[in-house]
């Protein structure tokens, strides 16, 4: 089955103590569409300028992703983040965020677009995401945000939170929606906003979830080389998403399963600048880093050595 995806389509201006790079195409509606391309089809809404062109447009097009509800307008530029990482590639300085085009825009789908029955509300405004929610009768619906919007649209996002089913985030961020430092306490304040399962991204530490009574955890694929971590959460999204849609299935166990797609696509993300990884990427090896993950996460039960007293 289909996901429509709305989010951030963007220019990023990415430093990383590996390297540095201007203008390169970013976006978390970009890095989740085509992270979720591998597993089913993807549809995004969202807004570009005209510094988008022929190039930006091949990503999506060779990926399959269809993008007749990205809107362009000319004489505009797309959005624009810049930022930077240092040696703990699990936290970004956002250095400027220019909404540019997005700061408008107000979608109207097209009919196809309206019956999706994924959604993935990526990062962008919550009053966005909400808009694009009530316009279609989604069977699921997932979102991220980012503490940008937890702090600057604080009342419109709670009032997205009410509509979406699984909200994806990462630690720091479901911490400061909480505003709770304990993560177990955060979820559980949490799932008492609207979603009924939160995925926690914890970066080189995996990732979590949490349901009123359950909880999972998943390791990060073990990677010697990160090169840059824009767009992981993305990706994780993507590969989670689309395995959920792909497979349709909804129960914990299919829950469980997506995660570890969600780690493994982001694990390839990371390994280049902007979407140049995944765009080389082969379903060999996503099966290969699937098998990996539960291999060095699988132990046997036994009894427990108990000293005599
Ligand atoms: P991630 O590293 O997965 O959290 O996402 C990185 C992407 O999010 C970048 O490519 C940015 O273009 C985009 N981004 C950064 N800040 C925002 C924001 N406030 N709203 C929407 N997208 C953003």
């Amino acid at each position: 089955m289909s996901i429509l995806v709305v989010g951030s389509v963007a220019f990023d201006s990415v430093k990383t103590p590996f390297g540095e790079r201007e203008h390169i195409l970013g976006g978390a509606a970009t890095y989740f569409s085509v992270a979720a391309s591998f597993f089913t089809d993807v549809r995004v809404v969202a807004v570009v300028g005209d510094d988008f062109g022929p190039d930006e447009e091949t990503v999506f097009i060779e990926r399959s992703v269809d993008i007749t509800d990205l809107e362009r307008i000319d004489g505009q530029k797309s959005f624009h983040w810049k930022g930077e990482y240092g040696y703990d590639l699990n936290v970004a300085q956002t250095l400027d965020t220019q909404l540019n085009v997005f700061a408008g825009f107000k979608p109207k789908l097209s009919s196809e677009a309206r019956e999706t029955p994924y959604l993935f509300l990526a990062n962008i405004q919550p009053e966005l995401q909400l808009e694009v929610r009530r316009q279609v009768g989604a069977k699921l619906v997932a979102a991220d945000t980012m503490n940008y919007w937890i702090e600057n649209a604080r009342p419109e996002l709670e009032t997205t939170l009410k509509e979406v089913d699984i909200l994806i985030i990462n630690d720091t961020e479901a911490r400061e929606l909480a505003g709770e430092p304990n993560l177990v306490r955060s979820a559980r304040r949490i799932l008492t906003m609207g979603p009924k399962r939160l995925v926690v991204k914890r970066g080189e530490y995996g990732a979590v979830m949490f349901t009123e009574n359950s909880y999972f955890s998943a390791p990060a694929y073990p990677l010697e080389d990160v090169f840059d971590p824009t767009g992981a959460g993305d990706s994780f999204a993507g590969g989670f998403m689309g395995y959920l849609a792909a497979t349709g299935a909804d129960d914990e166990n299919a829950m469980r399963r997506a995660i570890i797609f969600g780690s493994v696509m982001a694990s390839f993300d990371v390994e280049d600048f902007s979407c140049e990884r995944l765009r080389r990427l082969t379903y060999e090896e996503i099966a290969g880093r699937a098998r990996r993950l539960r291999q060095i996460t699988h132990f046997e039960e036994s009894d427990m050595p108990r000293r005599p007293m």
